[in-house]
């Protein structure tokens, strides 16, 4: 018994270069496709989080100046660790999160990527005159401590979409997964122990007060959120009180539009994986399907072919291809979305099972053209459920697609790609792509438009709000 309770109380946070236990009743951490306790961790004091908050910005002090090759190095060795535990980090992911183990080594994998690509990215200062009276520079400096609060989908990669950037432009960093999968990251701070110069970077954990404890701290000059967009407007009125620079990267209702040319043969699958992928818990998911009349019945049968042949269990299981909801709130959520789907009249062409537990199994569920202003087609399910819309105009579904509040992604499928482009330049969103969906890249700037977020994360631009410009003007004479 003693053995176990030291294994479950094994994470500790890394504030100012030390491995920091529980002072206080620490919080538990469930593996969702057991319901088991898994570990439990520290729910940061008041005083731990202004340690870690004061690391941060001593740490700011020597870290700006620093030369930014050895910041280079440190992003670098950053995405090694990652990869020399990516065995280790994968299975502790899949363990806390749910996902498949092959898709929690991906987003390993894909966390030092995004290193090595920070790593290399060139932001040099530009002179932009140089002449007998005047030199002026215009140069990019860091901003300080950084708060990166993350949810619980993705937990390392979107970790890494900031820590990385603000890292390699001289901030400094205090990240905070959710109370939910605080696991990996937790594990990561203390593997980075002796890579990454005390108070560089600091791993915090904690209930639900730590996130507003956190945006409203004074000793924080920038956040970068990625959450839902509820939480993201509180957020933003928390930053406000000190005008917090803030990056937020929310919530999506993403349109895939499927028009009559479309390569049927090919498709289902890849829409498959675009709606659920992650069990569906992804903000660029898509969530709406708009099919061509011509195409529907067609598309309907091989889609609900493919959703019905796939393998819903615990993401331990190589050949699973589904793992569980993360967490019993959002599993309630998904269940009572299916039930009101049932109970408003909507036709399903899959109702998925809800198997008895342990575990938040729910199987994917595909609606039959539900009418545009339901639940379904308005609202973000963030779960293996997704409606199938019949549209007739490319007029007509351009306008349905855009009528959201949200703007993160949307993809348009057909064999005539001039044709697929020209239709995927008129949706309101960030990204939006042809043929694929879900394509993601370092060098991609993700900006959501309307409620999907303010600002944008990844590429240039989303390395652009690490930093402030400072115009240096110099009269020679
Ligand atoms: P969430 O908003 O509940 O939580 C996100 C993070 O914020 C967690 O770490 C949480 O502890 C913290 N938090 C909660 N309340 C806070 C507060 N008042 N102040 C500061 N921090 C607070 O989101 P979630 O349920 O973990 O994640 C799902 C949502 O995230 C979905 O809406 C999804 O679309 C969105 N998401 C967006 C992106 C993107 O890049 N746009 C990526 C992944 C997920």
């Amino acid at each position: 018994v003693a053995d176990m309770s030291e294994g479950l109380d094994r994470f500790a946070m890394l504030i100012d270069g030390q491995l920091l236990p529980s002072v206080g009743a620490p919080l538990k951490v469930l593996n969702p496709a057991t319901e088991e306790v898994i570990a439990r961790v520290p729910d940061a004091t008041d005083e731990q989080l202004d340690k870690a908050i004061d690391a941060a910005g001593r740490a700011f002090a020597t870290w700006r100046t620093a030369p930014i090759a050895g910041r280079r190095r440190v992003v670098r060795g950053i995405g090694r660790s990652l990869r020399e535990h990516a065995e280790e980090l994968a299975t502790l992911l899949t363990s806390e999160q749910g996902k498949p183990l092959r898709t929690a080594r991906l987003e390993i994998e894909s966390a030092a990527v995004w290193c090595d690509w920070f790593a290399d990215c060139e932001f040099s200062e530009e002179e932009i005159r140089d002449d007998d009276t005047h030199r002026v520079r215009i140069r990019h400096v860091p901003l300080g401590t950084v708060a990166a609060i993350v949810p619980w989908n993705f937990p390392v990669s979107l970790a890494m979409w900031k820590i990385a950037p603000a890292l390699v432009t001289g901030n400094t960093v205090v990240v905070k997964p959710s109370p939910f999968t605080p696991l990996t990251m937790l594990r990561l701070g203390e593997i980075l122990k002796d890579i990454v110069p005390p108070g560089v970077l600091n791993v915090i954990s904690g209930g639900d007060s730590l996130g507003p404890k956190l945006t409203s701290h004074p000793g924080v000059q920038k956040i970068a959120f990625t959450g839902s967009t509820q939480t993201g407007k509180k957020v933003m009125e928390s930053a406000s009180s000190r005008l917090t620079p803030v990056t937020l990267e929310l919530g999506g209702n993403d349109g895939a539009i499927i028009l009559p040319d479309a390569d049927l043969d090919s498709i289902a699958d890849a829409i498959f994986a675009a709606c659920f992928r992650n069990s569906g818990q992804v903000c660029l998911a898509t969530k709406r399907v708009y099919v061509h009349e011509d195409i529907y019945d067609e598309f309907a049968k091989r889609f609900v072919e493919v959703a019905a042949n796939a393998k819903v269990g615990n993401g331990m299981d190589e050949d699973v291809t589904l793992g569980p909801i993360q967490n019993r709130a959002q599993y309630e959520k998904v269940v009572q979305l299916i039930e009101q789907c049932e109970s408003a009249g909507l036709e399903f062409l899959l109702k998925g099972d809800v198997p008895q537990g342990p575990g938040y199994f729910v199987h994917p569920s595909i609606l039959d053209n539900p009418p545009d202003d339901s639940a379904i087609v308005v609202d973000e399910p963030f779960g293996p459920i997704v409606p199938l819309l019949r549209f007739r105009d490319i007029d007509e579904v351009v306008a349905r697609v855009n009528n959201s509040e949200y703007g993160l992604g949307g993809s348009v499928w057909g064999r005539d790609v001039d044709l697929a482009e020209s239709v995927a330049e008129r949706i309101d969103s960030g990204v939006v792509w042809v043929n694929e969906a879900q394509r993601v890249s370092p060098s991609f700037p993700l900006a959501g438009h309307k409620a999907s977020g303010i600002g944008s994360e990844n590429g240039m631009e989303g390395l652009s709000h690490y930093t402030h410009p400072q115009v240096v003007s110099v009269r020679k004479s």
